[in-house]
C-alpha cells in the first residue's frame, strides 16, 4: 500500500535550523481543550468526506454501496483511534494535527480510497479555468503595485475552496460553489491578522528575486485563480518559479499531476505562462507530501534537489495547513511569505482573530 511520505526523510534545505525546526509545534499531548477540539473537528468533518469520497466514486462508475460500506468501516477505525488519542494522549509520541491527517489517510488508503475529492477538484478546475482569461487581462490593465495587491488578495480569495474546514466546506457541498470575484470583493480590510503587504511591496520594488519556490495548497481557483497569477506576476518580475504541490492526493489539495495538466491547460490560454514553461523558467516538482499540512523535515529528494540547483531566494507557503498550523513559525535562510485565509475557529482563536481573517507573513532573515 502506498502511504504519503513514507519513504521521504529529506530535510527542505532552505530551512534555517532544520535540528530545532519542528512541523506543528502545538503538542496537543498537555493541551486537553485544544485536543477535545481538533478530535471534534476531525471527527465532525469525515462525514462531508465520505459524501465527496461517494460522489467520485459514482462519477468514476464503481460500486458505490461497496465503498460507502469501506468507508463507513475506516470512519470506525478513525473515531476510535481519535477516542484513544483522548484518553491516552501519551501512547503516540507528539499529538498533533499532522498526526491526525496521517491515521486519516491511513483509514482512507486502508479502505481503497486514494483521492476523495478527485470530483469536486475536477469540477473546480474547469470552473477556474474559465474565468482565468478575464482574470488575467484585469490584472495586466493594472499599474505595478495595484496588481501586486490584487495578485495577493486573489490568493486569499482562491483559498476559500478548502474542504478540509468545516465552514467553508459546506460552501462547496453538493456542487455548489463560490463566485471568485464576490469572494475577492469582500475580504477582510486592511490591517490584516498578519500583514506584511507594505514591506512585501517594498521589496518588490527593488531587485527582483532570482528564484522562487511555491508550496502550492488546493485545486480549483486556489491554484487557478490564486498561485497561478501569483506565479506569472513573479515571472514578469524576473524571477523563475519552481511550484510544488503534494505527491498523494488528500482532501482538495491540487496533486502534482494534476498541476501537470493544469499548466498545460493554462499554457494553452496564456502566452506568459506558455513562454516561461518552454525557457524552463516554470516548473514543477512533487513535494513528497500527502497530507493537507506539510513537514519540511520530510520532503521529496526531487524537491530538495530542484531547490539546490536553483539558487532559490525566495520560499512561498500558501493554504492555512501548510502555512499556519505546520509552519508559521519555520525560518527561512532567504525571504519567506506565508499566505493564507483563516476558515478555522480554533485556528483564529490560536492566532488571536477571527474567521476569514487573513494572513500574508514576510521575513527576511536576520
Ligand atoms: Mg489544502
Amino acid at each position: 500500500m502506498n502511504l504519503p511520505a513514507a519513504s521521504s526523510t529529506h530535510v527542505f534545505p532552505l530551512l534555517a535550523d532544520p535540528r530545532g525546526y519542528q512541523a506543528c509545534p502545538l503538542d496537543l499531548r498537555d493541551q486537553p481543550q485544544l485536543r477535545a477540539y481538533w478530535i471534534g473537528v476531525f471527527r465532525d468533518h469525515f462525514p462531508k468526506l465520505i459524501e465527496e469520497a461517494l460522489r467520485t466514486a459514482e462519477a468514476a462508475g464503481q460500486a458505490v454501496g461497496m465503498v460507502h460500506n469501506r468507508l463507513r468501516e475506516s470512519q470506525v477505525a478513525f473515531h476510535q483511534w481519535l477516542d484513544r488519542a483522548d484518553a491516552e494522549p501519551h501512547g503516540f509520541g507528539r499529538l498533533t494535527i499532522l498526526t491526525m491527517c496521517i491515521e486519516r489517510e491511513r483509514v482512507l488508503r486502508f479502505a481503497g480510497v486514494d483521492d476523495a475529492y478527485r470530483l469536486a477538484k475536477q469540477r473546480e478546475n474547469q470552473k477556474a479555468l474559465s474565468v482565468l482569461p478575464s482574470l488575467l487581462d484585469q490584472l495586466d490593465a493594472m499599474p505595478d503595485d495595484a496588481r501586486a495587491v490584487a495578485v495577493i488578495e486573489g490568493i486569499f480569495a482562491g483559498n476559500i475552496f478548502d474542504m478540509g474546514a468545516v465552514q467553508t466546506a459546506d460552501l462547496f457541498r453538493d456542487g455548489a460553489s463560490v463566485d471568485f470575484h464576490q469572494v475577492r470583493g469582500r475580504l477582510a480590510k486592511r490591517p490584516w491578522l498578519i500583514d506584511g503587504l507594505d514591506s512585501w511591496l517594498a521589496r518588490l520594488r527593488g531587485k527582483p528575486y532570482r528564484r522562487a519556490v511555491l508550496f502550492v495548497d488546493n485545486a480549483g481557483p486556489d491554484i487557478v485563480l490564486g498561485m497561478i497569477p501569483f506565479a506569472r506576476d513573479l515571472l514578469r518580475r524576473g524571477t523563475d518559479v519552481l511550484l510544488t504541490a503534494n505527491t498523494l492526493a488528500s482532501l482538495n489539495d491540487v496533486t502534482i499531476d494534476e498541476l501537470h495538466e493544469l499548466l498545460v491547460q493554462v499554457a494553452t490560454i496564456d502566452p506568459v505562462i506558455r513562454e516561461a514553461v518552454g525557457k524552463g523558467r516554470l516548473s514543477c516538482v512533487a513535494s513528497g507530501n500527502g497530507y493537507p499540512l506539510i513537514d519540511l523535515a520530510n520532503v521529496s529528494l526531487e524537491l530538495v534537489e530542484a531547490v539546490q540547483s536553483r539558487a532559490v531566494d525566495l520560499v512561498v507557503i500558501e493554504g492555512m495547513g501548510r502555512a499556519v498550523e505546520s509552519n508559521i513559525d519555520a525560518v527561512f535562510t532567504c525571504d519567506a511569505l506565508k499566505l493564507a485565509m483563516v476558515k478555522d475557529p480554533g485556528v483564529a482563536r490560536v492566532l488571536g482573530g477571527r474567521m476569514y481573517d487573513l494572513v500574508m507573513k514576510f521575513d527576511s532573515p536576520a
